[in-house]
């Protein structure tokens, strides 16, 4: 019986492609295979195969079948879930489910070694060289180690004194060992572990771990990956961090409870390396992944636990190509696989508690800190009150602060989630304000590169010495702190502490990311000034002071989630503080101390601003209580943009429970050339929204200047 085989291609392609299985090819769902599109050959996943009997059109054949590349069929289901959830075509989920495979292998490494046979003609050199090779290496290493040309060690290779040796890349993983002994667990974590062991019998399910900052939560989880481990040692577990948090001193971690490091998936990984961790996923030979968001994709053979640590970050949320939510759609795989999820934060997001107020999450809380330290008291300096002099930024109160914390010989951390060394430059004779030529944000100053720079675009040029509005010769002023000027500050008052800066502008490698936190760690660091790529996930023993520049800063805006934002991240910031012995401080630099969230932070009262946050939220049936979604449309010429936006609306479905806000512009309304409006959707939590859109969408064609992207629930409102 001759069958058809439904294949997603990984292309911007509405729909997966019919083609007819070629006799005795035994074609499978997961299968790679090669089929023909239009005039090329192109590569993809068989999704759905059924019976060809009563199908008389016409259909071009499969070509070839990739032997052992078979993605597990939950790969396949996941692509399909995802595509449909995030109303996206299925090619893209795909391409990411495909990345790893089609990465270039790690090549065999050329080594030389001796072998034994005296060379025809005896120098110093050669004689050097042949000492020092005690052991295979590269030519190079060799002949630095003798210090000779790598000419001298070619010349003992063609005498066949030394051999070139091909050593084959090592593809496997080293097996994590459960039964290595991990720190015996305090009451709390020893409760929380054994509720989330026992839930690993179950199949699909969730649990929010939910512990302050230095509670053990890691601890809690990699004692139930041991717990999974000793049970079923092919089991595979996936753990999702954010990027920034994916540091060595995580994987270290892991590494040492387990005597063996874990497979590791995230930017700064090398393409030879994402193709062994892609074949290991696939083969199941990896059994502890540690990745970034896009790891979900991987084609794991058999997954059965899936941990997203710091499951509140925004950094889970990708917002360009496939737009989706790693922390949601890893429920959704867990979900297709039949495994377990541990959601675990600190400061859990609206969605997650209220999951776990309803019951449809476990919820485990460790309410103290590990081992008797104590969480930092947080206070609120106002600054109407006690303002920083004139062009500074450090109210006189931080300043006595770390003066003393100073003395004491212990650090601070200034917090200021801004880059650069002004957020804005302005012409002091006609009010111009910099942007960039083609897009509607403001031009950020750096003075390390002596650049005005769009952190949106990327766009950069020098600072110019005339205004390009009105010619006034040095008449550009900077307007507000970013961390260059705030260290600036810092130096000027502090002559003799040890300052550093700690940015993504500052610092572009992992290697001197690595090098900063150890120096910090070691103590060689007294101020550290720092954007959020460092008040994350970081355990810094000294650290006893933690000032706030502008706890007002992520307030403004006010999108949606601009209070969870803001207390999420000013009490993950301020948990940095007094994670051992010493007590922690945190004080936070306002102009508006009675901001609820900022009370809330400086009670140190959780309960407090969930209880208030929610009630607004269900008050305006908003995220957790009904669902948003964004369509953002774009082009690059206004008439045509504004037709076809007007279309659209036309366009929309009634449905009960949807309402529909916009067109608007958006708050970018140009990016690189662009311009952009917007429609906000919301529904009922009972609509079925991906359906909704998907109709919604089906009733337009796109013109091909224009750009139609559809974001669920969506983190970003510009
Ligand atoms: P969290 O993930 O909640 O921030 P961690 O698991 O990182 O907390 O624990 C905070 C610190 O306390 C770490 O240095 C960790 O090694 C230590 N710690 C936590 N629990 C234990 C334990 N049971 N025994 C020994 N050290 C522990």
């Amino acid at each position: 019986m001759s069958r058809i085989a439904s294949v997603i291609l990984p292309l911007p392609l509405p729909e997966a492609f019919d083609y007819a299985e070629p006799q005795g090819m035994e074609l499978a769902v997961g299968d790679q295979v090669v089929v023909p599109l239009g005039p090329r050959m192109t590569l993809g996943v068989v999704a759905a195969l059924r019976d060809a009997a009563g199908v008389n059109r016409p259909l071009k054949s499969v070509v070839e079948k990739r032997e052992g590349g078979r993605l597990p069929a939950g790969s396949v289901r996941f692509v399909e879930w995802a595509a449909r959830y995030c109303v996206d075509v299925p090619g893209w989920p795909l391409a990411m489910t495909l990345r790893g495979a089609n990465a270039p292998k790690a090549r065999p490494e050329r080594l030389v070694a001796a072998t034994g046979a005296e060379p025809a003609r005896a120098t110093a050199a050669r004689t050097r060289v042949l000492e020092a090779a005690t052991e295979p290496m590269a030519a190079s290493v060799l002949a630095r180690l003798a210090g000779v040309s790598t000419g001298v060690v070619k010349g003992l290779v063609d005498d066949g004194a030394l051999e070139i040796r091909l050593i084959e890349p090592d593809n496997s993983f080293p097996v994590p060992d459960p039964t290595l002994p991990g720190p015996p667990l305090n009451p709390s974590q020893a409760a929380a572990t054994a509720q989330l062991t026992a839930m690993l019998d179950e199949g699909f399910a969730t649990a929010l771990l939910d512990g302050v900052t230095g509670s053990g939560k890691t601890e809690v989880y990699l004692e139930t990956i041991a717990a999974l481990l000793a049970k079923d040692p092919d089991a595979q577990i996936l753990i999702l961090l954010p990027e920034i948090a994916l540091t060595q001193a995580v994987i270290a971690r892991f590494a040492e409870r387990f005597g063996a490091a874990p497979a590791e998936w995230h930017s700064a990984v090398p393409t030879p390396e994402r193709r062994k961790v892609w074949e290991a996923a696939l083969s199941g030979q990896a059994r502890i992944v540690v990745g970034a968001r896009s790891a979900l994709f991987l084609p794991f053979a058999n997954l059965k636990m899936i941990v997203v640590d710091e499951e509140h970050d925004g950094s889970f949320k990708q917002s360009e190509g496939f737009v989706y939510h790693a922390r949601d759609l890893a429920v959704v795989r867990a979900k297709l696989e039949n495994a377990a999820v541990i959601l675990s934060s600190a400061t859990p997001s609206l969605e997650t508690l209220a999951n776990a107020q309803s019951g449809r999450y476990r919820w485990l809380r460790l309410a103290d800190r590990f081992g008797g330290a104590t969480l930092p008291d947080v206070s609120l300096i106002d600054m109407r009150a006690t303002p920083p002099d004139a062009g500074k930024w450090l109210s006189p109160p931080l300043v006595a602060a770390m003066a003393e914390t100073l003395g004491r010989g212990e650090q601070s951390l200034l917090f200021l989630n801004r880059r650069g060394y002004a957020p804005l430059v302005i012409c002091r004779s006609c009010g111009e304000r910099m942007t960039a030529p083609d897009t509607d944000s403001w031009l950020v100053e750096h003075r390390y590169t002596g650049r005005l720079v769009c952190h949106l675009t990327g766009f950069s040029m020098a600072k110019p010495k005339l205004c390009p509005h009105c010619g006034a010769e040095d008449s550009l002023v900077s307007v507000g702190p970013g961390v260059e000027r705030v260290e600036e500050e810092v130096r000027e008052r502090f002559p003799e502490a040890r300052v550093a800066v700690f940015s993504s502008d500052t610092i572009f490698t992992a290697d001197a990311a690595r090098e900063m936190i150890g120096a910090m760690t070691a103590g060689d660091i007294d101020i550290l000034v720092a954007t959020q790529s460092a008040a994350k996930g970081h355990n810094f023993p000294n650290l006893t002071l933690v000032g706030v520049v502008d706890a007002d800063l992520s307030l403004k805006g006010g999108d949606l989630r601009a209070g969870e934002r803001t207390w999420q991240l000013l009490a993950q910031v301020a948990g940095r503080a007094g994670r051992h012995a010493k007590q922690g401080r945190a004080l936070l630099q306002t102009f508006s101390p009675d901001h609820p969230v900022l009370q809330a932070l400086a009670e140190r009262d959780r309960e407090a601003f969930v209880e208030r946050e929610m009630a607004q939220r269900e008050a305006a049936s908003l995220p957790p209580f009904g669902r948003l979604a964004a369509l953002i449309v774009s082009g690059p010429e206004p008439a045509a943009l504004n037709a076809f936006v007007r279309k659209l609306a036309e366009a929309a479905p009634n449905a009960p429970g949807v309402e529909i806000y916009g067109p608007a512009d958006a708050p970018l309304a140009l990016v690189r050339g662009r311009r952009r409006k917007r429609f906000l959707v919301r529904a009922d939590r009972d609509v079925d929204l991906s359906a909704y859109l998907a109709a919604w969408k089906a009733r337009v064609k796109v013109p091909g200047a224009i750009r139609l992207t559809i974001d669920v629930d969506p983190y970003s409102f510009l």
